[in-house]
């Protein structure tokens, strides 16, 4: 990413400070925005989002990403920041990633992001590179979607009914089986409707507990 360098305004090497301030899954605005040191105000992007969430490490090449640069944008006291870090190439952009690509149905919530580099999300481009190895069967994964969040959300039936017949028309629903993709597809959009914050790589065992017989 180059930016002009009039427009820089400062470099933040605590991450953590940074992200602290950044509301990882915020409800009715889509980018709440935060003061910054600088006494400029920023907003709290995907991106920024995804680096609060899932860190600031790339989840393929492992490049860590070293400091926020602030730079000025086109509106008043308004910064943007821009995470950067130093690949073998030279310094590169950790960005937020769509772990099922936008084009094949996949969810902007917190779930459906991870981090990657520049080079790695390049390389990617816009296939799913979630193994498909594991079938799930769906009428399990419903009900332990119900258990988990039902109770918490009383309008979840309406919502799930809703949605399933969105998850009904892709291509990850297979004969009452639904793949590790379909899976993270389908709980992203869980987040996304309910607020709810958790880590959706992780959705299968959370839903699967050690030992249970997926077959
Ligand atoms: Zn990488």
């Amino acid at each position: 990413m180059s930016i002009a360098l009039r427009r820089q305004i400062a470099c933040h090497s605590d991450l953590a400070a940074i992200l602290a301030l950044v509301d990882p899954c915020p409800k009715g605005v889509p980018r709440p925005s935060f003061a910054l040191p600088s006494g400029r105000t920023a907003q709290a992007t995907q991106p920024l989002r995804a680096f609060r969430l899932k860190g600031t490490r790339c989840a393929e090449c492992g490049l860590q990403g070293h400091h926020f640069l602030e730079f000025r944008t086109g509106r008043q006291g308004l910064s943007g920041l821009a995470l950067m870090g130093f690949g073998d190439r030279g310094p590169t952009s950790p960005t937020a990633d769509h772990i099922v690509p936008r084009s094949l149905g996949g969810a902007g919530a917190p779930g459906n992001l991870r981090v990657l580099c520049a080079e790695c999300n390049v390389r990617k481009a816009n296939r799913c590179t979630v193994a498909t190895v594991t079938r799930f069967r769906l009428a399990e994964v419903k009900n332990r979607l119900r258990a988990s969040y039902g109770a918490l959300h009383p309008s979840f039936q309406e919502f799930h009914r809703a949605y399933l017949r969105h998850f009904d028309a892709t291509v990850s629903i297979d004969q009452g089986y639904v793949d590790d993709a379909g899976l993270i597809a389908y709980a992203a959009a869980i987040e996304h409707r309910f607020g709810l914050v958790c880590d959706l790589a992780s959705v299968p065992g959370h839903l699967f507990p050690e030992g249970y017989d997926r077959s």
